[in-house]
Protein backbone atom coordinates (compact mmCIF):
# COMPACT_ATOMS: atom_id res chain seq x y z
CA UNK A 1 0.00 0.00 0.00
CA UNK A 2 1.27 3.52 -0.87
CA UNK A 3 -0.20 6.53 0.85
CA UNK A 4 -0.60 9.87 0.11
CA UNK A 5 1.68 11.58 2.98
CA UNK A 6 5.27 10.30 3.65
CA UNK A 7 5.17 10.80 7.15
CA UNK A 8 2.10 8.07 7.31
CA UNK A 9 2.44 5.52 10.38
CA UNK A 10 1.48 2.09 9.78
CA UNK A 11 2.12 0.33 13.47
CA UNK A 12 1.28 -3.40 13.56
CA UNK A 13 1.45 -3.95 17.48
CA UNK A 14 2.21 -7.98 16.94
CA UNK A 15 4.38 -7.53 14.39
CA UNK A 16 2.84 -9.12 11.00
CA UNK A 17 3.20 -8.04 7.76
CA UNK A 18 1.26 -4.65 7.22
CA UNK A 19 -1.18 -5.55 4.69
CA UNK A 20 -1.93 -9.25 6.31
CA UNK A 21 -2.56 -7.16 9.57
CA UNK A 22 -4.75 -4.82 7.87
CA UNK A 23 -6.51 -8.00 6.16
CA UNK A 24 -7.47 -9.56 9.51
CA UNK A 25 -9.56 -6.46 10.34
CA UNK A 26 -13.22 -6.93 11.07
CA UNK A 27 -14.16 -3.50 13.11
CA UNK A 28 -12.47 -0.52 11.65
CA UNK A 29 -12.36 3.31 13.33
CA UNK A 30 -11.87 6.25 11.44
CA UNK A 31 -10.73 8.83 13.32
CA UNK A 32 -9.64 12.84 13.09
CA UNK A 33 -7.10 12.76 15.97
CA UNK A 34 -4.60 10.52 18.41
CA UNK A 35 -6.98 9.95 20.97
CA UNK A 36 -10.40 10.09 19.37
CA UNK A 37 -10.56 6.63 18.84
CA UNK A 38 -10.42 5.74 22.43
CA UNK A 39 -13.31 7.73 23.73
CA UNK A 40 -15.45 7.30 20.62
CA UNK A 41 -14.92 3.31 19.37
CA UNK A 42 -14.07 1.66 22.89
CA UNK A 43 -16.94 -0.80 21.96
CA UNK A 44 -14.96 -1.89 19.46
CA UNK A 45 -11.79 -2.13 20.98
CA UNK A 46 -13.63 -4.34 23.58
CA UNK A 47 -15.47 -6.55 21.20
CA UNK A 48 -12.22 -7.87 19.52
CA UNK A 49 -10.05 -7.85 22.83
CA UNK A 50 -8.14 -10.96 22.76
CA UNK A 51 -9.80 -13.19 20.23
CA UNK A 52 -8.37 -14.63 17.21
CA UNK A 53 -11.16 -13.98 15.04
CA UNK A 54 -12.01 -10.69 15.74
CA UNK A 55 -9.63 -7.63 14.93
CA UNK A 56 -9.48 -4.19 15.79
CA UNK A 57 -8.05 -1.03 13.45
CA UNK A 58 -7.79 2.46 14.30
CA UNK A 59 -6.97 4.86 11.66
CA UNK A 60 -6.01 8.57 12.82
CA UNK A 61 -6.23 11.00 9.44
CA UNK A 62 -4.51 14.04 10.97
CA UNK A 63 -1.06 14.77 12.31
CA UNK A 64 -1.42 16.20 15.67
CA UNK A 65 -0.28 19.48 14.44
CA UNK A 66 -1.14 22.29 16.37
CA UNK A 67 -2.09 20.24 19.83
CA UNK A 68 -2.16 22.22 23.14
CA UNK A 69 0.73 21.47 25.19
CA UNK A 70 2.14 22.21 28.91
CA UNK A 71 4.27 20.85 31.73
CA UNK A 72 7.15 18.76 30.39
CA UNK A 73 6.18 19.22 26.82
CA UNK A 74 5.99 23.16 27.36
CA UNK A 75 8.75 23.87 25.35
CA UNK A 76 8.28 21.37 22.38
CA UNK A 77 8.33 22.30 19.03
CA UNK A 78 5.02 21.50 16.87
CA UNK A 79 7.10 18.50 15.32
CA UNK A 80 8.39 16.95 18.11
CA UNK A 81 4.60 17.31 19.72
CA UNK A 82 3.14 15.53 16.96
CA UNK A 83 6.04 12.51 17.26
CA UNK A 84 4.55 12.43 20.96
CA UNK A 85 1.35 11.98 19.19
CA UNK A 86 2.15 9.39 17.35
CA UNK A 87 3.80 7.28 19.69
CA UNK A 88 1.39 7.57 22.39
CA UNK A 89 -1.43 6.35 19.66
CA UNK A 90 0.86 3.32 19.15
CA UNK A 91 0.78 2.96 22.78
CA UNK A 92 -2.71 3.05 22.59
CA UNK A 93 -2.88 0.34 20.26
CA UNK A 94 0.05 -1.86 21.95
CA UNK A 95 -2.73 -1.85 24.86
CA UNK A 96 -5.59 -2.49 22.81
CA UNK A 97 -4.47 -5.18 20.60
CA UNK A 98 -5.23 -3.74 17.89
CA UNK A 99 -4.38 -5.24 14.63
CA UNK A 100 -2.86 -2.53 13.14
CA UNK A 101 -2.88 1.45 13.50
CA UNK A 102 -2.67 3.48 10.74
CA UNK A 103 -1.67 7.20 11.23
CA UNK A 104 -2.32 8.90 7.73
CA UNK A 105 -0.76 12.35 8.78
CA UNK A 106 -2.91 14.56 6.99
CA UNK A 107 -3.03 18.80 8.00
CA UNK A 108 -6.31 19.53 9.44
CA UNK A 109 -7.02 21.67 6.30
CA UNK A 110 -6.19 18.96 4.23
CA UNK A 111 -9.17 17.03 5.32
CA UNK A 112 -11.65 19.81 6.03
CA UNK A 113 -11.16 21.40 2.71
CA UNK A 114 -13.41 20.13 0.09
CA UNK A 115 -12.86 17.94 -2.33
CA UNK A 116 -10.21 15.73 -0.02
CA UNK A 117 -9.36 13.47 -2.70
CA UNK A 118 -6.31 12.38 -1.31
CA UNK A 119 -8.26 11.68 1.96
CA UNK A 120 -10.83 9.73 0.67
CA UNK A 121 -8.46 7.82 -1.96
CA UNK A 122 -6.08 6.76 1.21
CA UNK A 123 -9.48 5.25 3.03
CA UNK A 124 -10.60 3.48 -0.15
CA UNK A 125 -7.16 1.75 -0.03
CA UNK A 126 -7.80 0.47 3.79
CA UNK A 127 -11.32 -0.38 2.90
CA UNK A 128 -10.55 -2.41 0.56
CA UNK A 129 -8.12 -4.56 2.22
CA UNK A 130 -10.00 -4.49 5.90
CA UNK A 131 -13.70 -5.59 4.64
CA UNK A 132 -14.74 -4.31 7.79
CA UNK A 133 -17.63 -5.63 9.44
CA UNK A 134 -18.33 -3.00 11.50
CA UNK A 135 -17.58 0.91 11.44
CA UNK A 136 -16.85 3.78 13.81
CA UNK A 137 -16.64 7.22 12.50
CA UNK A 138 -17.48 10.69 14.11
CA UNK A 139 -21.30 11.46 14.38
CA UNK A 140 -22.30 14.14 11.89
CA UNK A 141 -23.52 16.48 14.71
CA UNK A 142 -20.36 16.95 16.34
CA UNK A 143 -19.04 20.52 16.73
CA UNK A 144 -15.59 19.75 15.83
CA UNK A 145 -15.32 20.69 12.26
CA UNK A 146 -12.43 18.19 11.58
CA UNK A 147 -14.12 15.55 13.01
CA UNK A 148 -17.04 16.22 10.37
CA UNK A 149 -14.01 16.59 7.48
CA UNK A 150 -13.39 13.33 8.42
CA UNK A 151 -16.50 11.46 8.31
CA UNK A 152 -17.41 13.46 5.41
CA UNK A 153 -14.45 11.80 3.41
CA UNK A 154 -14.77 8.45 5.04
CA UNK A 155 -18.50 8.65 3.94
CA UNK A 156 -17.34 9.36 0.55
CA UNK A 157 -14.94 6.83 0.41
CA UNK A 158 -16.99 3.85 1.81
CA UNK A 159 -19.66 5.12 -1.35
CA UNK A 160 -16.99 4.73 -3.37
CA UNK A 161 -16.38 0.79 -2.10
CA UNK A 162 -20.05 -0.21 -1.42
CA UNK A 163 -20.00 -2.96 -4.37
CA UNK A 164 -17.00 -4.56 -3.04
CA UNK A 165 -16.95 -3.66 0.61
CA UNK A 166 -20.63 -3.89 2.81
CA UNK A 167 -20.04 -3.25 6.68
CA UNK A 168 -23.20 -4.58 7.93
CA UNK A 169 -22.87 -1.44 10.56
CA UNK A 170 -21.54 2.16 10.25
CA UNK A 171 -21.73 4.02 13.68
CA UNK A 172 -21.53 7.85 13.42
CA UNK A 173 -19.93 7.93 17.66
CA UNK A 174 -19.68 10.81 20.85
CA UNK A 175 -16.49 13.15 21.19
CA UNK A 176 -17.35 16.44 20.64
CA UNK A 177 -21.33 16.00 21.31
CA UNK A 178 -23.14 13.52 23.08
CA UNK A 179 -25.78 11.80 21.55
CA UNK A 180 -28.31 11.86 24.57
CA UNK A 181 -30.78 14.08 22.88
CA UNK A 182 -31.21 11.35 19.87
CA UNK A 183 -34.97 9.56 20.26
CA UNK A 184 -34.23 6.71 22.05
CA UNK A 185 -35.76 4.45 19.31
CA UNK A 186 -32.92 5.89 16.88
CA UNK A 187 -30.04 5.52 19.58
CA UNK A 188 -27.33 2.64 18.89
CA UNK A 189 -26.55 2.00 22.35
CA UNK A 190 -23.38 -0.19 22.54
CA UNK A 191 -22.44 -1.20 25.89
CA UNK A 192 -19.07 -0.89 27.27
CA UNK A 193 -18.63 -2.19 30.14
CA UNK A 194 -16.40 -4.92 29.60
CA UNK A 195 -12.66 -4.46 30.83
CA UNK A 196 -13.12 -0.87 32.80
CA UNK A 197 -8.97 -1.46 33.41
CA UNK A 198 -8.35 -1.43 29.80
CA UNK A 199 -10.57 1.01 29.01
CA UNK A 200 -8.86 3.03 31.35
CA UNK A 201 -5.80 2.89 30.58
CA UNK A 202 -6.34 3.05 26.75
CA UNK A 203 -7.41 6.82 27.54
CA UNK A 204 -4.79 7.34 30.08
CA UNK A 205 -1.68 6.50 27.48
CA UNK A 206 -2.45 10.39 25.78
CA UNK A 207 -0.61 11.60 28.85
CA UNK A 208 0.26 15.05 26.76
CA UNK A 209 -3.55 15.86 26.36
CA UNK A 210 -4.42 15.02 29.63
CA UNK A 211 -1.31 16.66 31.45
CA UNK A 212 -2.31 20.27 30.36
CA UNK A 213 -5.66 19.85 33.20
CA UNK A 214 -8.08 18.15 30.51
CA UNK A 215 -9.47 15.47 32.12
CA UNK A 216 -10.35 13.11 29.15
CA UNK A 217 -9.56 10.01 31.02
CA UNK A 218 -12.46 11.01 33.95
CA UNK A 219 -14.50 12.62 31.64
CA UNK A 220 -14.78 9.98 29.12
CA UNK A 221 -15.27 7.22 31.57
CA UNK A 222 -17.91 10.00 33.32
CA UNK A 223 -19.82 10.01 30.04
CA UNK A 224 -19.98 6.41 30.03
CA UNK A 225 -21.67 5.87 33.74
CA UNK A 226 -24.04 8.74 32.90
CA UNK A 227 -25.50 7.55 29.83
CA UNK A 228 -25.98 3.84 31.52
CA UNK A 229 -27.65 5.80 34.38
CA UNK A 230 -29.70 7.68 32.57
CA UNK A 231 -30.50 5.98 29.65
CA UNK A 232 -33.92 4.45 30.98
CA UNK A 233 -35.55 6.54 33.84
CA UNK A 234 -37.33 2.96 35.26
CA UNK A 235 -35.46 -0.33 36.08
CA UNK A 236 -31.68 -0.63 36.97
CA UNK A 237 -28.98 -0.61 35.32
CA UNK A 238 -27.27 -3.93 34.02
CA UNK A 239 -24.74 -2.29 32.17
CA UNK A 240 -21.86 0.26 34.02
CA UNK A 241 -21.20 2.08 31.28
CA UNK A 242 -22.56 2.88 27.75
CA UNK A 243 -21.56 4.95 24.30
CA UNK A 244 -24.64 5.96 22.32
CA UNK A 245 -23.70 6.59 18.45
CA UNK A 246 -26.19 7.69 15.37
CA UNK A 247 -26.55 4.88 12.46
CA UNK A 248 -24.68 5.99 9.60
CA UNK A 249 -25.57 2.45 7.57
CA UNK A 250 -28.47 3.98 5.65
CA UNK A 251 -25.54 6.72 4.14
CA UNK A 252 -23.61 4.25 2.92
CA UNK A 253 -26.17 2.27 1.68
CA UNK A 254 -27.79 5.04 -0.62
CA UNK A 255 -25.17 6.97 -2.05
CA UNK A 256 -27.60 9.95 -2.97
CA UNK A 257 -29.13 10.48 0.84
CA UNK A 258 -27.30 13.88 1.83
CA UNK A 259 -25.78 13.78 5.06
CA UNK A 260 -27.30 17.22 5.98
CA UNK A 261 -30.63 15.97 5.20
CA UNK A 262 -30.24 12.91 7.32
CA UNK A 263 -28.45 14.51 10.43
CA UNK A 264 -31.33 16.80 10.67
CA UNK A 265 -34.03 14.12 10.41
CA UNK A 266 -33.19 13.24 13.93
CA UNK A 267 -32.77 16.82 15.39
CA UNK A 268 -36.40 17.14 13.70
CA UNK A 269 -37.42 14.36 16.09
CA UNK A 270 -36.03 15.29 18.92
CA UNK A 271 -37.65 18.95 18.42
CA UNK A 272 -41.24 16.93 17.89
CA UNK A 273 -40.51 15.16 20.64
CA UNK A 274 -40.12 17.87 23.00
CA UNK A 275 -42.88 20.06 21.67
CA UNK A 276 -45.03 16.83 22.44
CA UNK A 277 -44.26 16.48 25.59
CA UNK A 278 -44.88 20.37 26.17
CA UNK A 279 -47.87 20.05 24.45
CA UNK A 280 -49.44 17.31 26.83
CA UNK A 281 -48.64 18.97 29.99
CA UNK A 282 -50.75 21.60 28.93
ZN1 LIG B 1 -10.57 14.86 17.80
Amino acid sequence: MKFHKTNTDFFVPDGLEPEAALARTTHLCIAAHQDDIEIMAYHGIAECFGLKDKWFTGVVVTNGAGSPRSGIYGDYTDEQMQRVRVVEQRKAAYVGEYACQIQLGFTSSEVKTPPGTDVAADLVQILKVARPEVVYLHNPADKHDTHIGVTVRAIAALRAVRNEVAPRKVYGCEVWRDLDWLPDEDKQVLPVSARSNIAAALVGVFDSQVTGGKRYDLATAGRRLAHATYYASHGTDVETALTFAMDLTPLVRDPVLSVTDYTLSFIDKFRADVVRRIGAAG
